[in-house]
């Protein structure tokens, strides 16, 4: 039995590195999702810039639009000027043309402000827009380098499970299966040592007569709290 203890250890070794490199494996896409969530920000946010953008080059357009209308009738004015007769009438068109001239001097002022801004605007969204190139880049390198760590990884699980189905071979039929049964209820750890008169699946103190049982190794002990295999450890000299 000592014998078969020992190559179930061996065997809890290689479950081991098997459960190890699934985790890896499994955590291989989290990187790269992690990564298409920052792009997918970026993109929104550079959508929003770009709206933002278009409302601005429309109000410009809106103010434009108004300026020239008022130069119309500012120039309207003036030329009305040559032709009136009376005094009076001239005061009234010059307080039209005063006040044309003001509103038109705002609107230009509107319209510098919201071009400024706009090519404001239009010099972050290029940056952002890099930006993105770059993580997009950066994306697909990683995607690519993932892919080469995913071979690598399932190529390793491989040669492992391979090992471990050698092994398995030596391990008496019923100690094997009540082995692989343990070990699927108990999160892949089914053979344990005993350290510091401890089981060191769930750390419970054991009694000495139990501790000089798994010495001896004659037969299969189980712990009583969390009912894994328990196997005295060799010292290596
Ligand atoms: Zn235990």
């Amino acid at each position: 039995m000592k014998e078969q203890l020992r190559i179930l250890a061996q065997l809890q070794e290689l479950d081991g590195k098997i459960q190890k490199l699934r985790e890896e494996i499994a955590a291989v896409p989290e990187d790269i999702l992690t990564l298409r969530e920052v792009i997918s920000q970026a993109e929104r946010s550079l959508e929003e810039m770009r709206e933002k953008q278009e409302g601005l080059a429309k109000e410009r357009r809106h103010k434009e639009r108004e300026l020239s209308t008022k130069e119309d009738s500012l120039s309207k004015y003036q030329s009305q000027l040559y032709e009136v007769k009376t005094n009076k009438e001239y005061s009234a068109i010059m307080v039209e043309i005063d006040s044309l001239k003001q509103e038109n001097s705002e609107l230009e002022d509107e319209t510098l402000g919201l071009m400024e801004r706009g090519d404001e605007l239009g010099g972050l969204i290029k940056k952002k827009e890099e930006e993105l190139r770059v993580e997009r880049e950066r994306l697909t390198g990683e995607e690519e380098k993932n892919r080469e760590r995913v071979v690598g990884l399932e190529e390793n699980r491989r040669v492992v499970e391979r090992e471990r189905e050698e092994l398995a071979k030596k391990v008496d039929g019923s100690l094997l299966s009540s082995y692989e049964r343990i070990l699927r209820g108990k999160g892949g750890l089914a053979l344990v040592p005993v350290r510091d008169d401890a089981c060191q699946g769930c750390f419970m103190e054991l009694p000495p007569q139990t501790i000089n049982e798994i010495m001896k190794g004659d037969k299969i002990i189980y712990c009583e709290r969390c009912s894994r295999i328990l196997y005295w450890e060799e010292k290596e000299e």
